[in-house]
């Protein structure tokens, strides 16, 4: 990684920006790239000012704390040579136009001085500047990396502890903590580690749940993909036969020996379908089902939670996924990424561009990562999406059928403890035509309610009537529905 950041600082580029969430790691990264160039170098923040460094420490500040300026005076009037100027969150110092133009005459003089400036960032430069930076990405932490992140924290640790500290992992435990880890930056993986240490003054395999359920907080609360826990199977599932089928051949699709049978990893699926039809489910069931994690990226939260950074969230979350492949990459709701992407743009062509990002990297990335696309309103999707290579195949999820109805009905009586073998089904099937497995579930939770409040066992009856009380959304929504039936009959293949 360092190796490719010398190349760009030896190349003669005078301004290199790191956005990262991980300043620890890009500053380690920077200053290896510049000591393995025997360059003098520099740091600056707004805390500690600008100090020299040196491999072993960090010397006293020739400029004190505060404002960049007196920072960027310095340098102009001491004229260092091949010097690395390492600065930490810079950005917002940028829109001051004296600060902007100080910068500007040192990226000039870096021509003949061999100077170099690395921004690191957790935000993104004003345009401006990032016209004449050059983007270098440090990438999410190797296997490698974390592994020395680990060795390091058990023995910070156990420097710290009174007591006695154990360490019980075999060769494959071990393995499975660095994967788990994959995806978490070298501080969020310590933390984890730690916590998982400090609880019971010991790091064993039972601790590597713990560490799955902290790794899915830390990933929650930060980016924007949500690690989903899923434990379901095929058989929580009523109907999509044929998407089942296909699921279950692709099943072996990520492992070495489909690779020497000439099989190239599965690249993804896009269920389009009326909502409350099980399209998320499959998701879940896929991810449980071939044992690999399961991360949900929902475009929507990209425009609304990081209103500024979305084109770089996305980017993040990208990367992260591969950081973390295999995995089960599930986009959901994908038209929303594209908002505006189909129409003319009124986001001053974001859409556009995210929907290009979105595109190009399904069509050329080589990871293991399986992508499950859901999309209920097909009006918004860009036709390019639907394009062959984007995905393996393109199902259509519709309404149950009167078999798939009955099946769903009796994974719900079973799943709250009741025997489908004592209810009428096939006559709550044939009077339910229309109704979505959602809302095939939510009668049977409205019946129970109502049999639980009349201090009845739950029967047939119960079911009927909450029947003719529910208008399900294929009767409200009825022009919509026929119109994406009529749209899906010759593009996509029948999930059931
Ligand atoms: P949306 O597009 O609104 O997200 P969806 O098609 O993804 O809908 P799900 O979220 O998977 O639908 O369905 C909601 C719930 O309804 C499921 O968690 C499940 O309990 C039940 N359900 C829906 N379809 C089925 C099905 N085919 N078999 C069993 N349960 C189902």
């Amino acid at each position: 990684m360092s190796e490719n950041l010398s190349s760009l600082i030896q190349a003669g580029h005078p301004l290199i920006s790191i956005q990262t969430v991980d300043e620890p790691r890009a500053e380690f990264i920077a200053r290896d790239a510049a000591f393995a160039l025997d360059r003098n170098v520099f740091i600056w923040s707004l805390t500690t000012g600008l100090q020299p460094v040196t491999r072993i420490q960090a010397g006293a500040p020739v400029v004190t704390a505060g404002n960049s300026l007196p920072a960027l005076e310095y340098l102009k009037s001491s004229h260092p040579l091949n010097t690395v100027v390492i600065f930490k969150d810079f950005a917002p110092h940028c829109k001051d136009a004296r600060i902007h133009r100080h910068l500007r005459d040192l990226i000039i003089a870096s021509e003949t001085n061999g100077n170099c400036f690395v921004l690191i960032d957790s935000q993104s430069l004003p345009e401006e500047l990032r016209l004449f930076s050059h983007h270098y990405e440090i990438g999410w932490p190797s296997t490698a990396e974390l592994d020395d992140a680990v060795k390091q924290t058990f023995r910070r640790v156990k420097r710290q502890s009174q007591g006695e500290i154990t360490l019980r992992l075999t060769k494959r435990d071990h393995e499975q903590l660095l994967q788990t880890l994959r995806g978490l930056t070298i501080s969020q993986a310590e933390k984890v580690v730690a916590a998982a240490i400090n609880d019971d003054n010991a790091l064993t395999a039972a601790d590597l749940p713990r560490i799955i359920d902290s790794k899915r907080a830390v990933l929650n609360s930060t980016g924007a993909l949500e690690s989903i826990a899923a434990d379901f199977n095929a058989a929580d599932i009523g109907g999509l036969k044929r998407l089942k089928v296909w699921l279950k051949q692709r099943r072996g699709g990520f492992t070495q020996k489909a690779r020497n049978f000439g099989i190239e990893f599965p690249r993804g699926v896009l269920m389009l379908g009326v909502p409350g039809c099980g399209k998320s489910l499959c998701a879940k069931v896929v991810a449980a089902d071939w044992k690999m994690p399961l991360l949900r990226l929902d475009p929507g939260v990209l425009y609304q939670k990081f209103v500024g950074e979305t084109e770089n969230q996305l980017r993040q979350a990208i990367s992260q996924a591969e950081s973390m492949a295999p995995v089960i990459l599930w986009i959901d709701e994908i038209e929303k990424a594209f908002a505006s992407a189909s129409a003319q743009s009124a986001d001053g062509g974001l859409s556009k561009r995210m929907f290009g990002t979105l595109l190009s990297w399904m069509q050329d990335h080589r990871h293991p990562i399986f992508i499950i696309a859901t999309a209920n309103d097909i009006s918004a999707l860009p036709p390019e999406l639907m394009r062959k290579g984007r995905f393996d195949e393109v199902f259509f999820v519709d309404l149950p059928t009167h078999a798939s109805r009955r099946s769903i009905l009796e994974i719900h009586l079973k799943r709250r403890k009741r025997d489908p073998e004592q209810f009428d089904l096939e006559t709550v099937a044939d009077h339910s035509d229309g109704f979505s497995g959602s809302e095939l579930e939510q009668l049977i939770v409205g019946a129970l309610f109502s049999a639980f409040s009349n201090q009845e066992e739950l029967a047939t009856c119960h079911l009927l009537n909450e029947l003719k009380n529910t208008q399900p959304l294929s009767v409200l929504n009825g022009e919509r529905i026929t119109e994406l039936r009529n749209w899906a009959r010759n593009r996509c293949v029948p999930a059931d």
